[in-house]
């Protein structure tokens, strides 16, 4: 018994962005809460799944994470296909990962849906007295795209749960 028969609404939703950012810790921090420092040791699976309650209905989300795809159009359309939501991540401390944002949803909006709900993620917010991205300019960046905004830390969890149940949440509301 897999429990999947109460489930009311299963989400696919990519997690993208360059490499080394911190998707794949992002991601388990949110399904397993947990962070592996040897993160090399990747996982042989192509998502990961948490079963949640939004509105008193049971929602899976399906997170699809990148294994090495991460240079530009590298990702296939397979990976895209079927997303509801996307969660684009750069790191804080390296100003060329948030210089190649605009890109990343360029090819989101290449091969998705115009509905498809995006929260960009400023991720490693621990790692402060290194900042080289201002949060100010990802504020502007997602007003002008209409992206939601978080900034996160897979290391100490912060935010991490907020700004995925915000992206279900507001998936709840578009489909
Ligand atoms: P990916 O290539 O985008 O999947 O990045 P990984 O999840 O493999 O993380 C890349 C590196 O950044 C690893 O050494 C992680 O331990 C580190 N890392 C990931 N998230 C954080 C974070 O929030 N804070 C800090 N300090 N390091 C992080
Ligand atoms: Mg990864």
């Amino acid at each position: 018994n897999t429990g999947d028969e109460k489930v009311d609404y299963v989400y696919k939703v990519v997690v993208i962005g360059d490499s080394a950012v911190g998707k794949t810790q992002v991601l388990s921090r949110f399904t397993r809460n947990e962070f592996c420092f040897d993160s090399k040791s990747t996982i042989g699976v192509e998502f990961q799944t948490r079963t949640l309650t939004i509105k008193s209905k049971v929602v899976k989300a399906q997170i699809w994470d990148t294994a090495g795809q991460e240079r530009y159009r590298a990702v296939t359309s397979a990976y895209y296909r079927g997303a509801l939501g996307a969660m684009l991540v750069y790191d804080i401390t390296k100003r060329e990962t948030f210089d190649h944002v605009a890109r990343w949803v360029e090819e989101l909006r290449d091969h998705t849906d115009n509905s498809i709900v995006i929260a960009l993620i400023g991720n490693k917010a621990d790692l402060e007295h290194k900042r080289a991205v201002p949060s100010i300019d990802a504020v502007e960046f997602a007003e002008t795209q209409g992206l939601y905004f978080f900034e996160t830390s897979a290391l100490t969890g912060d935010n991490v749960e907020t700004a995925f149940f915000k992206l279900l949440e507001e998936i709840y509301f578009v489909v």
